[in-house]
């Protein structure tokens, strides 16, 4: 049985490969805009089991320029396995109405080109409920879920699996949708600690890899 992390950023190689010996062999790592959406293609091109996700993160819509959605389209033919991450909502940080033209922008390209699209939210879930909902077609992760069991029960109506880093919510989300996530470097430190955080929250490594093999098949 392997371990895999769920959402992770940027890191040096040999982060991955320290991960790689401790049995955690697959990795989504996310972009968080068009100045490193290369790097993050390029890392899965070297390490086994990196998985790159390129999209534009919602702290960082204020610094666009204006042909981003046209290179992401690029990207996103050029590579037909990279899904599209990390996109969202967050209320709390500047631009608020540019973010949500940007993720509406993102999810319409991740339909276009059928990709799995990887989701932060915080403090956003009317508008986020709101403009995912056309996009039934669309597979969602939502990472660091920070929602309750209302939001839960609406994303029932989607196509939503979530990840965690810690036991909030660890009850709320349904078992058969749960993954674990290390956000490194700013959440945990490393992929590296994953199984202890498996370990931590009590999980099932089966459970775990079951899910995945849904979430990237089914
Ligand atoms: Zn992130």
């Amino acid at each position: 049985m392997s371990y895999f992390d769920a959402h992770v950023h940027l890191m040096p190689d040999q982060a991955f490969l320290d991960a790689h010996a401790r049995n955690v062999t697959t990795f989504f790592c996310n972009a968080t805009g068009p100045e490193n959406w290369q790097d993050v293609l390029d890392l899965s091109s070297r390490v086994l089991g990196v998985r790159p996700c390129v999209g534009v993160h919602p702290w960082f819509v204020g610094q666009l320029a204006d042909d981003w959605s046209l290179q992401l389209t690029d990207i996103l033919k050029k590579y037909p396995w990279a899904m599209v991450g990390e996109i969202g909502l967050d209320a709390t940080k500047p631009f608020y109405e540019k973010q949500k033209a940007v993720f509406t922008q993102c999810l319409a390209l991740a339909s276009h080109f059928q990709r799995i699209v990887h989701v932060h939210c915080v403090k956003a879930w009317p508008d986020m409920l709101n403009l995912i909902a056309p996009f039934r077609e669309l597979k969602f992760l939502f990472h660091r879920f920070q929602g309750n069991e209302v939001i839960v029960q609406k994303l029932r109506l989607m196509n939503a699996y979530y990840s965690t880093l810690n036991a909030h919510c660890l009850d709320i989300i349904p078992e058969n949708r749960l993954f674990v996530e290390s956000d490194a470097p700013d959440g945990l430190a490393s992929p590296v600690e994953i199984p202890d955080l498996v370990d931590r929250l009590n999980l099932s490594e089966e459970r775990l890899a079951y899910n995945l093999e849904l979430f990237l098949h089914d």
